[in-house]
């Protein structure tokens, strides 16, 4: 079942069907919005149909994805999604908040929300019969790709800066993709990337390039809206009192922009299905040192102006945002914003997560930074409902994580040496 109706560019907005472009618009290389068939979907669909579904993965959402049902089942790629949300109640004490979840995607078969990128990609690779799959990666994308790759026996080359986080590349080589490690910075491996596919006929993943990650992302959104109309069962409904309490605001952490577009995305297909009666907020969050996509929104602008990106969180260190405009978009129409981070506060915001059980990587615990600053800086308010993303999980970069704690105490094996330290 397909509902895939072709492409519209971003930026010119050019229409394109299904076989004649790839990647990115041909007249002016702007990102490809997938076009759904809307009125086929709304006429075969009620929203019951889809939350009635006993598929627990993304897959759940079908009926709203470019692809077919990939073949198969019971392979980690049948298993990305469908991740849990948690209460974080003494963070949200800390904070003054009424409400505040997180929804943790480090529950990802391979512990980061790019698997939903890439499982989404790899339907599309096999549909394309592509033999080969690549990506560059600064260490998510491209374990997702390879694990997804690795889950249905496709050949998956990838393509990362050597200064990757050694658990990211342990993974890229366990699921047993060609691993290339660039003497150079994720910018470069992109570049790379994209050259190479071209020479080479490679089917190429890259995130902000290939169409077809954002389709994955975006269901994230669906599952934030089923969570939500199962929690508040007014939402959904035109009729109801939408007054009684504030959107929900959504803070995820933001590189290349492809997550927080893909958000975007999922909540824009609801609309026009008019499954969702308005927009959720969406506010994204940087790391000072890789803002890019954060100086674009606040001056104001859809120009977005390269960094030489530093910040301890690699999953978010990006010079030249790949989905730029449509992440500046995301939060620009839905009354959202854009908050930058510094990485001490990113550290900070490890260990606070850590004391709720949930253990994050650095650009995950960015977007709970966020959530700290921006209740400081007044942009939700205390009866706002917040839902934060966990991106990725802490056994991703341990190296980071021990900046976050102290480290534990050595001692003689006696019962003196432990009341001592007592
Ligand atoms: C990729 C990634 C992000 C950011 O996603 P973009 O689409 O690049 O904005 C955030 N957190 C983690 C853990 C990631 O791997
Ligand atoms: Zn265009």
């Amino acid at each position: 079942m397909k509902n895939f109706a072709g492409y519209k560019c971003s930026l010119c907005g050019t229409e394109y069907l299904q076989g004649q472009v790839t990647y990115t618009c041909p007249k002016d290389g702007g990102n490809l919005d997938v076009l759904l068939d809307y009125d086929s979907i709304r006429k075969k669909f009620q929203p019951e149909d889809i939350t009635s579904r006993r598929e627990s993965s993304l897959w759940r959402y079908l009926p709203l994805l470019p692809v077919s049902e990939p073949a198969g089942d019971s392979t980690p790629l049948h298993a990305s999604g469908w991740t849990p949300v948690f209460a974080l109640p003494r963070l949200a004490e800390k904070l003054r908040l009424k409400h505040l979840w997180l929804k943790d995607e480090s529950r990802n078969p391979t512990a980061s929300f790019k698997d939903r990128a890439s499982a989404v990609v790899v339907t599309r690779a096999r549909e394309l019969k592509s033999e080969i799959v690549v990506t560059a990666s600064t260490g998510n994308a491209g374990a997702a790709l390879a694990g997804m790759s690795a889950a249905v026996g496709q050949k998956a080359i990838i393509f990362a800066p050597k200064s990757a986080p050694q658990a990211k590349v342990a993974q890229l080589l366990v699921f047993g993709a060609k691993v290339i490690l660039v003497d150079g910075t994720y910018d470069d491996a992109f570049d790379l990337t994209v050259k190479a596919a071209n020479e080479f006929g490679w089917y190429c993943r890259n995130t902000g390039y290939n169409p077809f990650t954002l389709e994955g992302k975006k269901t994230a959104a669906f599952e934030i809206w089923e969570w939500w109309i199962k929690a508040h069962h007014d939402w959904h409904k035109k009729d109801s009192q939408l007054n009684e309490h504030p959107p929900l605001s959504i803070f995820v952490s933001v590189g290349d922009g492809n997550i927080i577009s893909g958000i975007h995305k999922g909540f824009k297909d609801l609309l026009e299905l008019g499954w969702i009666p308005n927009m959720p907020r969406i506010i994204g969050v940087q790391a000072e040192g890789s803002a890019a996509i954060a100086n674009a929104f606040h001056a104001d602008t859809e120009t977005i102006t390269p960094v030489s990106a530093t910040t301890i969180a690699d999953s978010i260190s990006v010079d030249l945002p790949r989905d730029g405009v449509r992440a500046v978009r995301a939060a620009k129409e839905t009354n959202g914003t854009y908050i930058t981070v510094s990485d001490d506060e990113i550290i900070q915001s490890i260990a606070e997560l850590g004391t709720m059980g949930v253990f994050a990587e650095p650009a995950g615990a960015a977007a709970y930074a966020g959530v700290v600053k921006g209740t400081s800086l007044g942009v939700v308010g205390s009866e706002d409902p917040i839902l934060v993303l966990n991106t990725g999980s802490g056994l991703k970069d341990v190296g980071a994580a021990m900046r976050a704690v102290q480290s534990a105490p050595i001692i003689e094996p006696t019962l003196d040496a432990v009341k001592k330290l007592l």
